[in-house]
């Protein structure tokens, strides 16, 4: 068996010529204008590839294809089961292409080469798998009329649907759209970030290897404001599936209202509350479980754990934990499978997460550690982990979502003003309690508004559980069966079987 060496993970990197064409009913092409991007690694600034930069001819041109192909019913019509079969296929087919795949990903946006590889690929290949084995036993309807009629209760798929995603997780949160779409029937156009498009490309090219029909599954590269607005804004696209920031949610939301009122799910951004009691029998645990969860894909997750409020009776110990943790997270070389901490996206998003040091200390909040760049030398985009102490809650840091290694700790008396503080933000995607008392977690669990709660553990994670947002962190749900609803209408039929 290959040993997965830092050398042979950069004898692969050398090797290796990402597809970096649009991809449009079946076939790599160019952007009608012959327009490109370039795709630059933030591991050391390589020139990873020039990829097509879609405009709205070529987003029209996606759209078409997907539209025929949902019409003509190849894949629409094709039986539940036959299409498991397809998309267990195409799980398979990521499988054995992991190597490459999660090589893709780690160049592309800088995270760990063993997370990209026991996280990202492992749970992409599980997600197609899994709504494959679903969708031949889901069932249908049958309404408790009346015996004079009998009213079926169908599901359909919406048609053409089109997910714009982001670049923490490029393949996965793909997956988490595409995989119920196409298990449900639909068509798809996808359009990865353009800090991350050449895993997309590379899945596109699979899904047709494992028997997707062309035209079912397109992608388009290209930027946000053109590309992802033009999709947002097409008056064929039904439905339109976002993951992202949520300033980019509400143009969304714009762009449906603006157009045809296409539906609309917006899985968005975060600032989770992450609450250690001192009822909690082992404090040096939930510290390091929650630095680890908070320094995890560089801070770059929507439910990154980035505000710690801890009671004031053991904030000391705690600050110590993390900091002893966080030494576990210096930056490294992402194709090293020892390394934990691998590179921010890009320039851009490193110098924003960085402004928020300065932030920190006109704040008033101390820096417990980190706060600096990080291997400069090898012209990546590298950044310490960063504790900032002594926060307040109302300071622009724990209430900015910063979207890097940057955890704020917030002392609070107890466990009241602990939910007060939780609850004083404008996003509600994920919280945390650590207790042992049974009622006060209950409590917490039941106080605070998001869509996922956390009772001593963070991070749990499982394709079975609905995954999303209260408040502005979103509008619906990915992942398990929940997520089928989404791109699926329900139609009443009604047979008059009386006299
Ligand atoms: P982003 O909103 O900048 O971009 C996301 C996607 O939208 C990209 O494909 C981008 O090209 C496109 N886009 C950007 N501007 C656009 C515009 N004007 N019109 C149309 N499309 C546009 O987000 P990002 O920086 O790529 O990702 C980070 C954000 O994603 C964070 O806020 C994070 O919390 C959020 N996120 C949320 C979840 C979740 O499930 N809730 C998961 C992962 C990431």
């Amino acid at each position: 068996m290959t040993e997965l060496t830092t050398a042979y993970w950069h004898a692969q990197a050398s090797q290796l010529t990402p597809k970096s064409q649009t991809f449009i009913d079946g076939q790599f092409v160019d952007a009608a204008s012959g327009r490109t991007f370039q795709s630059i690694s933030p591991i050391d600034g390589r020139v990873l590839a020039d990829v097509a930069c879609c405009g709205e001819v070529d987003v029209d041109r996606a759209v078409a294809a997907a539209r025929r192909a949902f019409e003509d019913g190849r894949w629409a019509d094709c039986s539940p089961a036959d299409r498991k079969k397809v998309l267990q296929a195409f799980a398979a087919l990521i499988r054995t292409n992991g190597h490459e795949l999660a090589l893709l990903e780690t160049l592309d946006m800088g995270k760990p080469i063993a997370s990209s590889l026991a996280v990202d690929v492992r749970a992409v290949s599980n997600c197609f798998d899994w709504f494959g084995e679903a969708i031949d036993k889901i069932y249908d309807e049958i309404a408790p009329t009346p015996k004079e009629a009998v009213a079926l209760i169908t599901r359909e798929p919406l048609g053409v649907v089109a997910a714009v995603v982001p670049w923490n997780f490029p393949m996965l949160m793909a997956a988490w759209k595409v995989a119920p779409a196409l298990a449900a029937g639909n068509s798809v156009v996808l359009k990865p970030a353009e800090q991350s498009s050449l895993t997309a490309l590379r899945l596109a090219e699979l899904a047709v290897e494992a028997g997707v029909p062309p035209g079912v599954f397109n992608v388009v590269t290209g930027m946000g404001p053109e590309t992802g607005r033009a999709l947002g804004l097409h008056m064929d696209v039904d439905g339109i599936f976002f993951t992202g920031s949520t300033q980019v949610g509400k143009y969304f939301m714009e762009y449906s209202a603006q157009s045809n009122l296409k539906k609309l799910g917006l899985e968005l951004g975060g600032k989770s509350p992450n609450i250690i009691l001192e009822s909690y029998r082992d404090t040096a645990h939930a510290a390091r479980v929650s630095a680890n969860a908070a320094f995890f894909n560089q801070g770059e997750m929507c439910t990154c754990p980035s505000r710690l409020v801890v009671e004031k009776s053991i904030h000391e110990e705690v600050v110590e934990v993390l900091r002893e943790t966080a030494a576990n997270f210096a930056p490294g070389d992402p194709l090293d499978p020892a390394t934990t901490m691998g590179a921010m996206v890009d320039e851009r998003h490193t110098s924003r997460v960085m402004s928020f040091v300065d932030v920190a200390h006109k704040e008033g909040a101390t820096i417990a550690t980190g706060g600096k760049r990080a291997r400069l030398d090898t012209g990546g985009c590298y950044i310490e982990p960063t504790i900032f102490d002594d926060v307040h809650n109302k300071m622009e840091v724990a209430q900015q979502e910063i979207f890097g290694p940057m955890l704020c700790v917030i002392p609070v008396e107890n466990v009241d003003e602990a939910i007060t503080v939780a609850n004083d933000t404008c996003f509600g995607l994920a919280a945390a309690v650590w207790t042992d008392d049974l009622t006060t977690a209950h409590k917490v669990s039941r106080s605070v508004r998001a869509g996922l709660v956390y009772v001593n553990c963070y991070d749990a994670d499982d394709i079975t559980v609905p995954f999303g947002g209260y408040k502005q962190s979103g509008i619906g749900r990915d992942k398990s069966l929940h997520a089928l609803e989404k791109y699926s209408e329900l139609k009443t039929t009604w047979i008059n079987v009386g006299p």
